[in-house]
């Protein structure tokens, strides 16, 4: 194939830089694949282009019209696979490399697609919690809320996973309404260009949503304030100089760093040779070292084993790493395809003979490898290379060079103490797993080492078989480290939406508060309506919109009755001796559950209408005990709506059960579904 020109996307045109580009080789080849400049683009048009067309109209759009639009994404994205399949290759990925960058960067978009419209309101703002604090009488209220910020997200990504990378950063930044700039690793660009062209060119974004630059950012960084962000990931050496730009510095530009990362896995003393949890350790780091030719941030670096055990393992290793065939990624035969680059290999190697100043290399050659279906040379192959450090306790490189390609190291410990030493000598990293069966040992790892790992693996035999791995960041769970991984949190669901919004504390009085955060807060007014509030169809409720009940007595006969008729024969609601002298009780009293269901037989309205089912009931609190021959009422009010589904939406009722003394008995939370047309 001939070069490609790679184009940025700039205020809504695809346009080449006029300087000279940096030429983009295969990985496997040599040959070159693309160019790309980005000289002369205007940046600072672009994030003016980014916070006032693209910021402006996603910030009309609710985070479930977000959502819909990444679905849609990643469903065009599903349909064109191949074509990136075949791109992928030239990054020297094999098949099921390409599969974690493209079907897991689909993946992830998918994910947040279905987030969105679970977990996000069909609003543009979200709520942070309840109301915090009220003034005495309840007429002054505290409460938070994240609102959209008016900027643009800056994404750089790593050359390693041009897809995944782009869109593990995108689905939450669009999710929250945020516009996008995204910057690929040079090397690689093509990939991640081909996928952002796919998306800008099917227009299912909105104008300004979404540019790209492939290329160097130039003055970009002197463009930002504080309603922008940052998302980098790569290197310590470049994210700490990006990091100083005295612009991002002024104006508190938030910026979020994944960085290098030493990460270990810990094979416990428990675990002998025989028990099928040291095949599924080695099984682990072999995949680790080869997935990617070990150029994830994630794979494990250094392989910590009881001494007693270090022979067994490096034999076990080095057995499967023999069988391992390098080649073209293309070949159906191959299992580890290229590094991503000549000057990748350089590095590497450069790195790995670092290490060799304070360990063995017990397999592997840095300098020539033997190929399947390519030159070894013209293409950036390198040989897996496993390491063993001669002395535990005086080796420091191995906990701070990261050799970003098939190399491992083996630390050989005493005890689970000093495996949690060693562990946390990496000065945090993003991933820690521990392969054990015991508790015990489980419990003590986690609690020394977490604070060192963004993200711990306790693997077992009942677990192995479905895990997903050590090296795979889930969309579900956040996916940064600490310290040396750069102190960066992404994905986590919806958390990573939420980095990407601004929190208000708000004050006001609770009509206000209601009102403006369409959430009814005790104290606000209540809203009566000419009939019973079941008798309105989910458009037609408003919040506030609220039902008294009458009064019901509830009779000892009426306890009775329920303990006979349940079950529930508790000593509180059954004998009085028994009960003489409790703390909270002041005789037998009413079962909670008993003020439940009379609650629901006094503010029910029984006819069929737009309720359609009693979803469930949150944040139930029983307050004041019911004594026979006290009476209940019972106060039903609209707290807020969610649109759930075409026909039908969440109704979520704040409830308030009163004893006839007039104070609350109970409080929650109850959920109905309400049909949208009655
Ligand atoms: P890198 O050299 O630091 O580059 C990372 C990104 O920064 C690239 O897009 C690069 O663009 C860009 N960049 C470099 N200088 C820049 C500047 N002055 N202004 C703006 N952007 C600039 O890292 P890499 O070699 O691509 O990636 C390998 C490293 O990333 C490894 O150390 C690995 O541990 C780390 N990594 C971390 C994670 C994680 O999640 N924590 C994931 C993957 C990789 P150009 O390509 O155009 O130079």
């Amino acid at each position: 194939m001939s070069a490609l020109v790679l184009e940025s996307f700039a205020q809504g045109h695809w346009v080449a830089g006029t300087g000279a580009p940096v030429m983009i080789a295969s990985a496997v080849t040599g040959e070159p694949v693309a160019s790309a400049s980005s000289d002369g683009i205007d940046m600072a048009a672009m994030v003016r282009y980014a916070r006032t067309i693209g910021g402006a109209a996603l910030r009309k759009l609710t985070f479930h019209q977000r959502a819909d639009a990444l679905k849609a994404i990643a469903g065009l994205l599903t349909t064109h696979k191949d074509a990136l399949y075949e791109l992928s290759f030239h990054t020297g990925a094999t098949r099921s490399d390409g599969m974690v960058d493209i079907e897991g960067g689909i993946g992830t978009l998918f994910v947040y697609a279905s987030k969105g419209k679970r977990e996000l309101p069909d609003e543009t703002f979200l709520l942070d919690g309840d109301v915090d604090y009220a003034s005495k009488s309840g007429a002054f209220i505290g409460r938070h809320a994240y609102l959209p910020r008016e900027g643009v997200a800056v994404h750089i990504n790593a050359f390693n996973f041009p897809i995944w990378g782009m869109l593990e950063k995108f689905a939450p930044a669009i999710l929250a309404g945020m516009p996008v700039i995204t910057k690929p690793a040079t090397t690689g660009a093509y990939l991640a260009e081909a996928a952002a062209r796919l998306i800008i060119d099917s227009n299912i974004l909105p104008p300004g949503a979404l540019q790209l630059i492939c290329g160097a950012t130039h003055d970009l960084f002197d463009h930002l304030n504080g309603q922008d962000m940052i998302g980098f990931t790569g290197s310590m050496e470049t994210s700490a100089r990006l990091q100083s730009h005295p612009g991002l510095l002024k104006n508190a530009v938030p910026f979020v760093a994944e960085r290098d990362s030493l990460n270990c896995s810990i094979l416990a003393p428990d675990i002998t040779v025989e028990d099928p949890e040291f095949e599924i350790f080695i099984r682990e780091v072999f995949r680790e070292m080869t997935v990617k030719a070990g150029q994830k941030c994630t794979a494990i670096r250094r392989i910590l084993v009881p001494e007693n055990r270090a022979e067994a393992v490096s034999a076990a290793l080095i057995e499967r790493l023999a069988r391992l065939r390098i080649g073209d990624p293309r070949l159906e035969t191959t299992r580890m395809g290229a590094l991503a680059s000549l000057s990748q290999r350089r590095d590497v190697r450069a790195r790995i003979a670092r290490l060799a100043g304070e360990s063995d290399i017990l397999f592997g050659d840095p300098s020539q490898v033997s190929v399947d279906g390519a030159d070894a040379m013209k293409g950036a192959f390198l040989s897996p290379i496993l390491l063993r450090v001669r002395d535990t306790a005086s080796a420091e490189t191995v906990h701070n060079v990261e050799a970003f390609g098939p190399v491992a190291t083996l630390l050989p410990y005493r005890a689970i103490d000093d495996a949690i030493a060693l562990a946390n000598r990496g000065e945090g990293s993003l991933v820690g797993s521990l392969v054990t069966r015991d508790v015990d040992t489980a419990r003590h790892v986690i609690f020394a080492a977490g604070a060192y790992h963004g993200r711990m693996l306790v693997l077992d035999r009942d677990c192995a078989r479905e895990s997903t791995g050590h090296g795979a960041p889930m969309p579900h769970l956040t996916h940064g480290g600490p310290g040396r991984a750069g102190g960066g949190e992404e994905l986590g669901g919806v958390r990573a939406v939420k980095h990407h919004l601004r929190r208000i504390a708000l004050q006001g009085s609770p009509a206000m508060m209601s009102a403006v955060l369409k959430s009814w807060i005790k104290g606000a007014p209540e809203i009566t309506r000419e009939q019973h509030p079941f008798r309105y169809a989910y458009d037609a409720l408003v919040i506030g919109q609220t039902f008294h009940s009458k009064e019901r007595v509830v009779t000892l006969a009426d306890i009775e009755h329920f303990a006979s008729f349940t079950g529930d024969i508790f000593y509180a609601h059954m004998d009085a001796e028994a009960v003489k002298g409790h703390p909270f009780f002041p005789g037998r009293i009413a079962h909670g559950y008993l003020l439940l269901a009379f609650a629901a037989g006094l503010f029910v309205d029984a006819d069929k209408g737009p309720v359609l089912a009693n979803y469930g009931l949150d944040n139930l609190r029983f307050l004041k005990p019911v004594s026979p021959g006290e009476a209940i009422s019972v106060r039903l009010t609209v707290k807020s709506k969610a649109s759930r589904h075409r026909d039908y939406g969440e109704v979520r009722w704040a409830v308030e059960i009163t004893s006839s003394a007039g104070e609350p008995a109970a409080t929650y939370e109850l959920l109905t579904m309400n049909a949208h047309i009655a």
